[in-house]
Order: structure tokens, then C-alpha cells, then sequence
């Protein structure tokens, strides 16, 4: 945009935010703490940025860098992410521009020369690009209006994203005294937060801290039965969406994929055993697609923001809250619903306590690893609604208080508990009278009275033990022995071939003392209740209209190479479809429609709408 323009008819107040935020981005309110983190950018005071994805962090910082002379800065881990935002705002016409080593030399002269004749409104570099000394030079040598640290949790050591680069980032505070500098994430726990104000060296800092709620997402954990069934029935209420299916190892992520491929499903598998070209094209095809599922390990996803991403499923857990949390958020940024899906058994909490166990890390970093993932399990196991404590764990409440969300398996489908009390003492005195030397389908085979080789061998069949679980089926058997171990009355021993052993807190149990109820894993959930968040579907009067605008923005977005969400988010073109507007000034009156882009596409899609009248 003319950025003269606006700076010299908008010295950089609230109002000018307002206007900025209006014109440029077709936006009519600033949402959640957007407003707050702008005022203090505007005033020159550092700011600690934490909202969830898809809770409008980017605008926190491009404002304040539109209005304040200079160029911004935006400090970013991700080569993708960078040129997302770059083609995005080019889009809204800011001139905007990213140095990294994708670029050739020409290329980096040539910004430079934007960068020195103070065109350049916002400039994104990766942290160790920033901090070489030719780079630091270079911005010496201009005004800089603020400088944005995004991702801010990669520079906590506990956290799962911990980036050396970043902790360099400290010695901005001295490099640039005066600029305002601004750290965002979308990840943090109280300890974080201070970790974070901390190592960044940002002087008392303007807290900005948005809810943590995504409304949005249904959040859904299912006991595994058989994973590839339990998964097709999911996707079947997905069909044609674009989704992200996760699994642990880069072999279930190929056979996944293939599998999905065979039931019909565009499926693509993304993980860093595949050649750099083959990452790019399956995720330029997930970007620029409507109805593409990648099938990954985590290594995709961060700087992925595909705003109608409608279901984010868990083949295998993930390893803290926080990475459930982040990898979830990326389902649903445009706010319409969408589905946060997991399914998880005994052996994926074995196999992940192991995976701890066995670390080569130091012990107190293993304790806080190992709290971590029980702080996951037990979420897992919860029988009230799952999104309180979720968002307690991160320090938020749900917006109204203390009500259930209404939009969680749980609340849905409320599951049944029962008393295992009884069943749970004949499982530890099974595991005790057996030596605690064996794993959970032996103890099954013994408290079910199975004659198997194994139980010959040992000769388990002359235990007090043997078939006094007649009642419960192996089934519910594997469910108890996974509660009991979330919950700590029994272990899974790693040095011992996963052998159950008991703990502290057996004995109270084993003597009759505590009582337990646990949580009856339905095999089935079906949805009883109607959701709150109900999908919003097309009707089918406007079926036509809506595909004709779908399509103009395909071809647009084939023209100039973008994917579509970039030229306009769906909501935008619900709201088309909605208000029909028949001139240039009520088009710009719809929600995501500014200048740039009026100018650019505005009559195009008026065109469609003027068609179907
Ligand atoms: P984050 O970086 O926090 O994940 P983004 O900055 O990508 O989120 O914003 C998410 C989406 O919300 C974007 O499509 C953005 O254009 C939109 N958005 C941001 N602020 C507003 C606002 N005030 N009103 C409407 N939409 C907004
Ligand atoms: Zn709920």
C-alpha cells in the first residue's frame, strides 16, 4: 500500500490502527488483545504476545510496522511461514519482503536496495540470519519501527520447538535501543511466559494474553480398537476436506497414506525421510487444494497456515499437552468448526513412557518430560468435559466460567463410569502372584483362566489367581490395566520387556482402602446430542453461487500462482454469498475485503454475482 500515504495521514495512534486495519485489511474490529499489543508497539514499550493460532497474531506487529516510520523487523523460524506472510501481505499491497537462503544474490540486492530507500514495510529474517554480523550491519543502517520475535517458546530449553538461534535473540535489547520489540507464540504455560520475557531480555513487557479457547474445535479421544476402522468412520464425515492425519513413525505415516489412497481419500504422506522436492510438492498441493489429507509426522505442520483445515487426527499421541494443544490448533484457524481426533490405547502409553525413559537426557529434564506426558495421559482418560481442564493447563478458563463446552466427546456423549474397585485388586494381585514379570496379555490369559503355552510353561494354572476374571472380557481388561497405569497403581516396567509392576499406591488398593471408579470404554461413540457449533453448510438455493465463487477464486489463485485461501478466506466469500453486494463500496463493506484487494479482484467476483441474480 502507499505507505507515505498512510503514514502521513495517520500519525501512529489507536485511531490510525483503526484505519490501517480497515483499509489494508478489510477488517472492522480489532479482535481479542489485538488492540492492547498495538499500544504498546505504538507508545515504543515491548510486548508479550501469547493467543492461539488463528487468533490474529500477525496484525499485533504488521500494524504497528505500517504506522511507525521504519521498517519492521519479524524474526521467524520458518522459511515457509515467511513466504507465506510475504505473499499474503503483497496481496494486501504492503510491500513486504523475506532474506533467506532460498534467495539468490540478485535477489538479496535487490531488497536490500528496498530495505536502504525505506520502501520496505516489514522484513522477515530467520534468527540466525538476523544476528550474522553483515545483517546487523545492514540494519544499523536504517530505521527500524519495531522488531517481532515469532514463536517465541523456540527459545524456552524445556519446550519441545527449543532453537539455539534464539537465544541470541537477547542482544537485540542493546543492538536496537529504543525499537519496540514484540515476542508472539501460540504456546505458552505460565513458566514459559517468564522464560520467555526473560532470555529475550524484553523490559517490562505489556502482557497480552487472549484466550486460549478455539471455541471451534471439538476435541475427541477415542480408545483404540482398530485404528485404520475407527479412522475411516471419522473421515467419512469429512469427505472432500483438507485435513492433517499424525502418526510417530515415518513407516505408519507410508502405510497410512497408501491405505487412505486405496479407500478413496487424496492422501499424501509428509515426513523428513522424503526428498526436500517431494515435502514441497505434497504440501503445495495440501495448500493449494481443497480436499488433500497429509498423513505426518510432526515434522509438518509449524508455519502451516492453511486457514480451512477442517480435522486434525491423532494415530498416535503426541507428547505433551502443549504439542496436542499446537498440533490441534491448526485444524479450524478460519473459526468455522472443525475436529480435534484421537485414538490411543495401552501400548501407545507404554510406548511413549519408554520413549522417555530411555532418553539419554539428564534425570530432572526425564521428571519433567515424564510430568509432562502423565499430565496428556490423564487428560486422555478424563470423563468430564475436556476442554476446562485443557485450557486450565495452559492458565485460561473457558470464557463463560465454569460450563461445559458442549462441543467435546465427553459433553456429547457423556461416558459411563463403574466401579472397578474389585476388578482393579484382582489385576494387582494377578501381577503380584505372577512375580511382576510379565506383560498385560499374560496377566489377561491368567485372570481369564486361558490354558496357553505361556501359562503351561510357568504352570500359572495352579495360581489362586487363575480365572478369577471370568467376568470382564480381555477387552475390558486392557482398558483397566491402561487406567490403572495413567493413573499410577501399576507400572510398565522398560528394563523388564514391559512387564507389570506394582507401585506405592498399589497397596492402598490391593488392602481395599481407596475405592476406583473408571471410565467404561464405549467401543461405538455415537453422537447423541445435538453439537452447539453446527457446520456451516451452504443452502441449496445458493449451492450455484457459492461453487461460481469458489471457482473464481481457483482461477484466480491459478493465475497468480497463490494458493486460494490467500486471495479470500471462505468466510469472505460466504459473506458474498450472503449480502450479494452489486457495487465496489458494499463489497468493501464485507469482512476481509481492503482496498488492495478491492482494486484487484473486486469486480471479477461482482461479475459472479451479478450472474447469479
Ligand atoms: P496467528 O498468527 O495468531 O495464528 P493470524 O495472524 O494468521 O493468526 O490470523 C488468523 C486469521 O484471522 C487470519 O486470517 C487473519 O486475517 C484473521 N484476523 C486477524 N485479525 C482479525 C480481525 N481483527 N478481524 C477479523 N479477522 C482477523
Ligand atoms: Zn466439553
Amino acid at each position: 500500500m502507499q505507505r507515505e500515504a498512510l503514514n502521513a495521514a495517520a500519525r501512529p495512534t489507536m485511531a490510525g490502527a483503526l484505519a490501517v486495519l480497515r483499509d489494508v485489511f478489510g477488517y472492522d474490529a480489532f479482535r481479542g488483545r489485538q488492540e492492547a499489543a498495538i499500544g504498546a508497539a505504538l507508545e515504543g514499550r515491548d510486548a508479550l504476545v501469547l493467543m492461539p493460532t488463528g487468533g490474529g497474531k500477525s496484525l499485533c506487529y504488521q500494524i504497528p510496522a505500517l504506522l511507525r516510520a521504519g521498517t519492521g523487523i519479524v524474526v521467524s523460524p520458518l522459511i515457509a511461514l515467511m513466504e507465506d506472510q510475504v505473499r499474503a501481505l503483497r496481496e494486501l499491497g504492503v510491500d513486504a519482503a523475506f532474506l533467506n537462503s532460498t534467495l539468490g544474490w540478485r535477489e538479496q540486492q535487490e531488497i536490500v536496495e528496498r530495505l536502504r530507500s525505506g520502501a520496505l514495510a516489514l522484513l522477515y529474517v530467520a534468527p540466525e540470519r538476523l544476528l550474522q554480523p553483515q545483517t546487523l550491519e545492514l540494519l544499523r543502517g536504517v530505521a527500524v519501527s519495531i522488531i517481532a520475535i515469532d514463536e517465541a517458546h523456540c527459545v524456552s530449553q524445556w519446550g519441545h520447538d527449543f532453537r539455539q538461534d534464539y537465544l541470541a535473540l537477547n542482544r537485540l535489547a542493546e543492538l536496537f535501543p529504543g525499537v519496540p520489540r514484540m515476542a508472539l507464540t501460540a504456546t505458552a504455560t505460565p513458566r514459559t511466559r517468564e522464560e520467555i520475557a526473560e532470555r529475550l531480555a524484553l523490559a517490562e513487557p505489556q502482557l497480552c494474553i487472549g484466550g486460549f479457547d478455539r471455541p471451534n474445535i471439538r476435541y475427541a479421544v477415542q480408545t483404540k480398537t482398530d485404528a485404520r476402522r475407527q479412522l475411516a468412520r471419522f473421515l467419512g464425515q469429512h469427505r472432500g476436506e483438507a485435513g492433517i492425519v499424525y502418526c510417530l513413525s515415518r513407516k505408519k505415516v507410508e502405510a497410512i497414506a497408501e491405505w487412505l489412497v486405496g479407500q478413496g481419500f487424496d492422501a499424501l504422506p509428509y515426513h523428513a525421510g522424503l526428498s526436500a522436492e517431494a515435502r514441497a510438492e505434497h504440501q503445495r498441493r495440501f495448500l493449494g487444494e481443497d480436499a488433500v489429507i497429509i498423513v505426518a509426522t510432526i515434522a509438518f505442520g509449524m508455519g502451516i497456515d492453511k486457514p480451512d483445515v477442517r480435522f486434525v487426527a491423532h494415530l498416535d499421541l503426541p507428547k505433551s499437552m502443549e504439542s496436542y494443544y499446537q498440533e490441534t490448533g491448526r485444524a479450524g484457524r478460519d473459526g468455522e468448526p472443525a475436529d480435534a481426533w484421537m485414538v490411543y490405547g495401552l501400548q501407545d502409553v507404554v510406548q511413549l513412557r519408554q520413549i522417555v525413559d530411555s532418553s539419554e537426557a539428564g534425570e530432572e529434564h526425564k521428571r519433567h518430560e515424564r510430568h509432562k506426558l502423565d499430565a496428556l495421559l490423564g487428560w486422555c482418560e478424563i470423563t468430564e468435559c475436556r476442554r476446562r481442564p485443557l485450557l486450565a493447563y495452559f492458565g485460561d478458563r473457558p470464557a463463560d466460567g465454569g460450563a461445559d463446552c458442549g462441543n467435546c466427546d465427553n459433553c456429547l456423549n457423556p461416558p459411563a463410569t463403574w466401579d472397578a474397585t474389585e476388578a482393579a485388586r484382582k489385576l494387582l494381585s494377578a501381577v503380584y502372584r505372577t512375580g511382576q514379570r510379565f506383560g498385560a496379555a499374560h496377566v489377561v490369559d491368567v485372570l481369564l483362566g486361558n490354558e496357553t503355552d505361556k501359562v503351561a510353561q510357568h504352570r500359572h494354572s495352579q495360581l489362586s489367581v487363575f480365572g478369577i476374571g471370568k467376568e470382564l472380557a480381555a477387552a475390558a481388561w486392557r482398558s483397566v490395566i491402561r487406567q490403572l497405569v495413567v493413573l499410577g497403581y501399576v507400572r510398565v516396567d522398560p528394563d523388564r520387556f514391559g512387564a507389570l509392576v506394582l507401585t506405592p499406591q498399589s497397596r492402598p488398593l490391593l488392602r481395599g482402602e481407596v475405592e476406583l471408579r473408571l471410565r467404561e470404554d464405549s467401543r461405538e461413540p455415537v453422537l447423541r446430542k445435538k453439537p452447539k457449533v453446527e457446520r456451516g453448510a451452504v443452502p441449496e438455493e445458493d449451492r450455484a453461487l457459492w461453487d461460481a465463487l469458489r471457482e473464481c477464486r481457483r482461477r484466480i489463485a491459478t493465475e497468480q500462482g497463490l494458493p486460494p485461501y490467500v486471495i479470500f478466506h471462505d468466510a469472505t466469500l460466504m459473506q458474498m454469498m450472503e449480502y450479494r453486494p452489486t457495487t465496489l463500496d458494499a463489497m468493501l463493506g464485507l469482512s476481509g475485503v481492503g482496498q488492495a484487494k478491492l482494486e484487484r479482484y473486486g469486480e471479477r467476483f461482482l461479475d459472479v454475482i451479478r450472474q447469479h441474480e
